[in-house]
């Protein structure tokens, strides 16, 4: 669904994107991190249609972005970390005036409005002005506004700054049901990894303008981590672990035994039969989840 090659991107004295190359498939949801200064936002701007690359192509649903920004933007909504709201628009003229501006037929834009504020969980506020809004009213507000086409691709540049716990789990849920119900392509940045853990099951991680990692965060390989440990020594653990169905490797990790394993779930039923079996005292056993966090950590410790 978005293809970049080679994208150089150039502030006057600063290299902020430099040989950016990816591939984000049709229905993911991928988690853009990295850290500050990293080239996230010039990364997005740069997709969005909205500042020109030095060199390198872009392409979203196989159009042309530097060629025809335009049609794009038909199939892309943007938010952009800083964004402004009409103050003086109601959250329903706001709506209607986006559903306009992406060429949707009035009847249409007043339905859409609606539909979006209620999915937003804004229609109390409907016939607010958006003066009146707080931090996290208006935060969904601009997120309804750059959907409000149901674009085929949503980029959100730290969606959820500013919102309080409650408003970031509505938000993750939102996400999903956008995903699964209007089949978006979602690509959504965030400093705080642990709630991209609710929604994201891409990442890619940018540092110094260059993409450091590109992988599914759901699992390696389809494969999951199984940490042990055990009472009786650890290379007993590590020895009867290589006997069994699914187990790829075997390796010491913080004082246990962390197993890579890529079998079924009678498998690891299976591994944990043989060990006990085998006279090993084991104290816990448990599948790690390896989300965006750990990931992300793991990249950035390399
Ligand atoms: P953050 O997580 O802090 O939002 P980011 O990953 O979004 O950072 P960018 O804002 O894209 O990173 O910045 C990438 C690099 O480009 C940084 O070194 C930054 O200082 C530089 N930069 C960004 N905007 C400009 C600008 N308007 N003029 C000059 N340099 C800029």
């Amino acid at each position: 669904m978005i293809v970049v090659e080679n994208l150089v991107y150039e502030y006057w004295d600063t290299k902020a994107l430099d040989q950016v190359s990816f591939k984000i498939a049709a229905g993911a949801i991928t988690a853009l991190v990295g850290p500050n200064g990293a080239g996230k936002t010039t990364l997005f701007k740069c997709v969005a249609g909205l500042t020109k690359p030095s060199c390198g192509s872009i392409a979203v649903g196989g159009i042309n972005v530097l060629e025809e920004p335009r049609r794009c933007h038909e199939l892309m909504g943007f938010l952009s970390d800083f964004f402004g709201l009409y103050d003086a628009l109601t959250v329903q003229q706001s709506l209607e005036y986006f559903a306009l501006a992406q060429n949707l037929d009035r009847r249409v834009a007043k339905e859409r409005a609606a539909e979006v504020a209620e999915l937003l969980n804004l229609s109390e506020k409907f016939r607010s002005r958006a003066a009146s809004l707080s931090r996290g009213m208006r935060q969904r507000l601009a997120i309804g506004q750059a959907m409000i086409h149901y674009p085929k691709v949503l980029l959100l540049d730290e969606p959820a700054s500013g919102l309080d716990p409650e408003a970031r789990i509505a938000l993750a849920e939102l996400f999903l049901r956008l995903n699964a119900e209007k089949k978006m392509t979602l690509v959504v940045s965030s400093h705080i990894l642990a709630e991209l853990d609710q929604y994201a099951n891409d990442m890619l991680v940018l540092r110094d303008g260059r993409v450091v990692e590109h992988r599914s965060v759901t699992s390696k390989n389809g494969s999951r981590k199984v940490i042990i440990r055990s009472a009786s020594g650890r290379e007993r653990i590590a020895e009867f672990a290589g006997q069994v169905n699914g187990v790829t490797e075997a390796r010491e990790e913080q004082g246990a035994v962390c197993v890579q394993f890529s079998g079924t779930d009678d498998d690891l039923a299976m591994l944990l039969k043989e060990l006990v079996q085998h006279g090993v005292a084991v104290t816990e056993f448990f599948c790690k989840k390896e989300g965006v966090q750990e990931q992300y950590l793991e990249t950035v410790r390399m």
